[in-house]
């Protein structure tokens, strides 16, 4: 039986990991994948505290050997449910099944999808959802970015340092993202906006090599590029829990900034929760509260 059962090792998960350890409790993280997050995909941190200019992935494995070094097991095995039974909770993975007395959720986020014919198809062959990692296979060529966030500025950033000509796309007339993202982008001389617009139309036999944009008013062009660049938002992996735990319509788990879900017992750390601001730092802090309150709900058993 373990004391905490924490699903995901992102920032969140391993922060809970964290503070779950220092307090002496039997942890598990378990991981579908690998350790880190969307973090470890970010070429340098510039907003969290006190660490600038860090990589992503020299974060995520500062996190992931402090959480080890403290004593914290780690698995790599994906959870399909989880079950609230009567005095403990089941944590059940693609390799077998574990007893908990408490469980937090921290399983993040993924990225969406444009939802067009053969972007599946065309994953890998054109189409990359990070520029940090693909960016440099882009080298001297034209490419496209479609999102209008911060993701999507940052990435087009990015890209212009890296490639021939980066095609912002946006499907409307103002960027979510930054004000200090989109006026660096527009210092750049080699970045075209393309506003309120959609990529509608992948073309290529086995590459991408262009696409077909959309305008809201109906105009249609095509544009010959190597490389789509898609960063229109995350969606919470929430979807094993729904029989256990409430989710709102777009599929976060409800819980308030203490990180109680609707089960006793059963908190929630980082992107997938209902809140305002998805950062690092908040993740983080999710991490230490939904971990401190797992501790309490122990300890006042
Ligand atoms: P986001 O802020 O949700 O932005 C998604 C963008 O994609 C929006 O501009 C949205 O358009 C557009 N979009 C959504 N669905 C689309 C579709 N089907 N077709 C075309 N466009 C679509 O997502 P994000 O940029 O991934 O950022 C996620 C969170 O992480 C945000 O809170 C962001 O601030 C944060 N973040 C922070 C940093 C940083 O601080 N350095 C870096 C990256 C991300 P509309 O604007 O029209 O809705």
């Amino acid at each position: 039986m373990y004391d905490i059962i924490i699903v995901g090792a992102g920032p969140a998960g391993l922060t809970s990991s964290i503070y779950a350890r220092r307090a002496m409790k039997k942890t598990l993280v378990l991981e579908a994948l690998s350790y880190g997050g969307q973090i470890i995909n970010t070429l340098s941190i510039d907003n969290y505290p006190a660490n600038p200019n860090i990589s992503g992935f020299d974060f995520a494995t500062r996190l992931y050997n402090q959480a080890k070094d403290l004593g914290a097991e780690i698995k790599f095995e994906k959870v399909t449910e989880i079950m609230d039974s009567e005095g403990f909770k089941e944590v059940v993975t693609t390799k077998g099944s574990y007893k908990t007395k408490t469980i937090i959720i921290a399983t993040g986020s993924e990225n969406r999808k444009l939802g067009i014919p053969r972007e599946l198809e065309l994953t890998g062959k054109g189409i990359s959802y990070c520029a940090t990692c693909d960016g440099a296979f882009y080298k001297g060529k034209d490419v496209a970015v479609v999102g209008g966030g911060n993701t999507a500025l940052e990435d087009a950033l990015y890209l212009t340092d890296v490639a021939k000509t980066v095609y912002l796309i946006h499907r409307r007339d103002e960027f979510r993202g930054e004000e200090a993202l989109v006026n660096a982008l527009k210092n750049k001389n080699n970045i075209k906006f393309i506003y309120n617009s959609n990529v509608t139309k992948l073309n290529g036999d086995n590459r991408l090599e262009s696409i077909e944009i959309s305008g809201n008013d109906g105009s249609k062009k095509e544009i010959l590029v190597s490389g789509l660049f898609v960063a229109v938002g995350r969606i919470p992996e929430n979807e094993n829990f729904r029989n256990v735990i409430n989710l709102d319509e777009s599929g976060y788990i409800i819980a308030s900034e203490d990180c109680h879900t609707n089960v006793p017992g059963i908190f929630v750390a980082g992107d997938n929760r209902v809140k305002d601001v998805r950062q690092l730092v908040t993740a983080a802090s999710d991490g230490a509260i939904a971990a401190t309150e797992a501790i309490k709900f122990i300890n006042n058993r």
